[in-house]
């Protein structure tokens, strides 16, 4: 069977109307990590693989806010009954309601019954700003779990937050915001009752200040932080492969978020669900034959269940051989192309770990592109975008050097995500499907790596790495911003990386029978960067040389995924929390982890700034270097001695 064939057998088998009758159902449960409504949705999930014969398992993890691994401290179990926020003065009316928009109480919010009158502080995110706020609500747009502390050190009774003005203009003037305390045991007593309201919401209540009108609201929360028995739920259900039951390929969707978070991220985790009961009817009636390496679904709540899952597998790897071959994060991959926006975005793993995955997905991606399916007189087709590895999701602890697990994230840039917008209007199944097929069927190939695959699989890594090759090629005469010997040393760089790719196949080929055709595309492509790399003179080479004398060769100063607390680190300077911050949200999310996975101890800084330029041709060298300086003085980073 042709890698093709397959993305035919799974599109026929996946059913975009049980994905979205899953979305539907999924999307009712407020599932914030740790409460009861997120056990309630993991149980669902699990209730409908069991009608199918699927054995599954929930793990059980601390949610005592005590609990740390690697620096990452869980969080709160906290469960929510009701809520309400009312105005009382100069008019009485409700402002808004737990039933009717769930995420309008504030996450971890205390229980309350009082009334208070309203100060609007502006943005609210320095500890003087609350002075004012002393014993009555303060109206704030910066995110609660950034200045909870702020408002306690002030006896603030509690806290309205409204989006600010460039968020108003992307979500729009009716739609609340996602937000939410997230106490540690350490800080739990300074958490306050807050409300989520709209930007116009908002602008009603600043209109009366500005007309000197007391503004008085009654805040009501029946909510409370619950017992220490109450724990984190991952949900898992194993397909043991048949030759090879240790070596596996994890598929993960985070379950967690408020109501109704359908595209995020209910399309992620019904799509993983519907890729399991296909796969259970495709292997059930002979369409497919069992994987011969272990397909492993995760529904987790995001980090917070995955860090412990994998502190888990971490000691089994050691003492059980298990090893995690790739993964597949589904996170956001409903999006509709005519209500949100299009692509969908496929993040490629760290490029600390050279691999087949991304060349592979291309591959895999460009046969369900061929698809066509006419949608109420319009053609839906697969519209779809390879970038550099990305943040902001459980991927990315895979792919952090510590495990070097390449993880890919299918997903969209999506306005309305973390908002009451997130509803299921804005889904599109036939995106979850092809998010589905693709994942699938990559993920079913790698656990079975027939020779027919494995072939396929390496003739389009080939492919890719020519056209990366070129591309760079291209970039770098155009562009002219690296002198000739960086420019050298950076197509060295990926000539190296590209011929890891290629070897990274091997790990898949347990018959031995792909060896000597890897050697032979190696010399291949050996040839195509000879070809580019142009000999060099001696003044460039001189060049170089003292190029790299000068360099410090960096080296990670922890354990594991950096926590994010530490890289916004609220004790930083506010002149250096301000660069930082601006370049992070610049680079966020990949660039900076990037660094911080290629901090190996055995590369320079400049090598590492030419391969970070491959992915992201934006990073400025002084860029890096200031976050590099920035993170050996707060002990991140390790300068090693040359
Ligand atoms: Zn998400």
């Amino acid at each position: 069977m042709h890698i093709s064939q397959l993305v035919d057998i799974f599109t026929q088998e996946i059913s975009t109307q049980s994905i979205m009758d899953q979305i539907s159902q999924i999307s009712q449960y407020h599932r914030i990590q740790g409460s009861m409504k997120f056990h309630e949705s993991a149980k669902h999930i699990q209730a409908i693989l069991s009608n199918n014969s699927i054995f599954s398992k929930i793990y059980e993890y601390p949610a005592d806010g005590k609990w740390e691994k690697w620096g990452w401290v869980s969080p709160i179990s906290w469960d929510i009954k009701s809520g309400e926020c009312w105005l009382m003065k100069p008019v009485k009316k409700r402002l808004s309601r737990f039933i009717d928009h769930p995420m309008s109480v504030i996450t971890h919010s205390k229980a309350a019954d009082f009334e208070g009158t309203l100060v609007d502080i502006g943005k609210g995110d320095k500890p003087s700003d609350y002075a004012k706020a002393k014993g009555k609500i303060a109206l704030i747009t910066a995110s609660p779990r950034r200045i909870f502390s702020y408002a306690a050190r002030h006896d603030v009774k509690g806290i309205i937050l409204h989006p600010d003005l460039n968020r108003a203009a992307q979500i729009g003037d009716t739609t609340v915001q996602y937000d939410g305390f997230w106490p540690v045991n350490e800080n739990l007593s300074d958490v306050t009752s807050g409300f989520s309201i709209s930007h116009a919401q908002a602008r009603e209540l600043q209109n009366y200040l500005r007309g000197k009108k007391e503004v008085k609201l009654h805040f009501k929360i029946d909510a409370n932080f619950s017992d220490d028995k109450r724990k984190l739920h991952v949900l898992e259900t194993p397909f043991i492969g048949s030759e090879r039951p240790l070596e596996e390929i994890v598929i993960i969707a985070h379950l967690c978020h408020p109501s109704p978070g359908a595209n995020d991220n209910a399309s992620g985790s019904a799509t993983l669900l519907e890729i399991a009961l296909s796969l259970n009817r495709m292997i059930k009636t002979g369409q497919i034959a069992q994987p011969k390496r272990t397909l492993r679904f995760l529904w987790v709540p995001e980090f917070s269940g995955t860090i412990p899952w994998l502190a888990e597998y971490d000691q089994q790897r050691n003492t059980e051989g298990r090893k995690i071959l790739s993964v597949f994060n589904l996170d956001m991959v409903g999006e509709s192309p005519v209500k949100v926006g299009t692509p969908l975005t496929i993040s490629s793993p760290s490029i600390s770990t050279p691999s087949f995955l991304p060349g592979m997905i291309r591959y895999v991606s460009e046969c369900v592109k061929k698809q066509k399916v006419a949608k109420n007189g319009w053609t839906y087709q697969l519209n779809y975008d390879i970038q550099s590895f990305a943040g902001g999701s459980d991927h990315l602890i895979f792919n952090d050097s510590y495990f070097s697990i390449p993880g890919v994230m299918f997903g969209h840039d999506d306005p309305y995500h973390h908002t009451s917008a997130d509803s299921i209007d804005k889904v599109e199944p036939l995106e979850c499907r092809s998010a589905g097929v693709i994942t699938g069927v990559t993920a079913y190939s790698l656990a079975t790596s027939n020779s027919l695959f494995l072939q396929e699989i390496l003739a389009s890594v080939f492919s890719d790495i020519i056209e990366e090759a070129n591309s760079l090629n291209h970039r770098l005469n155009k562009s002219g911003e690296l002198s000739q010997a960086q420019q050298l040393r950076q197509k060295e760089l990926l000539a190296q990386m590209s011929t890891n790719r290629l070897k990274s196949i091997l790990e898949l080929d347990f018959e031995g029978n792909l060896k000597e055709d890897i050697e032979h595309f190696s010399k291949l492509v050996k040839l195509h960067f000879n070809h580019l790399i142009q000999k060099n003179t001696n003044s460039e080479e001189k060049e170089r040389m003292e190029n790299i004398s000068n360099q410090i060769i960096i080296q990670c100063n922890f354990i594991g995924p950096l926590p994010f607390k530490r890289l916004m680190d609220p004790s930083r300077s506010e002149s250096n929390q301000l660069r930082l911050g601006s370049l992070t949200k610049k680079y966020w999310g990949g660039l900076v982890l990037e660094l911080l996975n290629l901090a190996n101890g055995k590369m320079n800084v400049e090598d590492i700034f030419l391969l970070l330029k491959i992915p992201y041709p934006d990073v400025m060298y002084d860029d890096i270097k200031y976050i590099v300086n920035l993170f050996i003085e707060e002990k991140i980073l390790l300068s090693v001695e040359n």
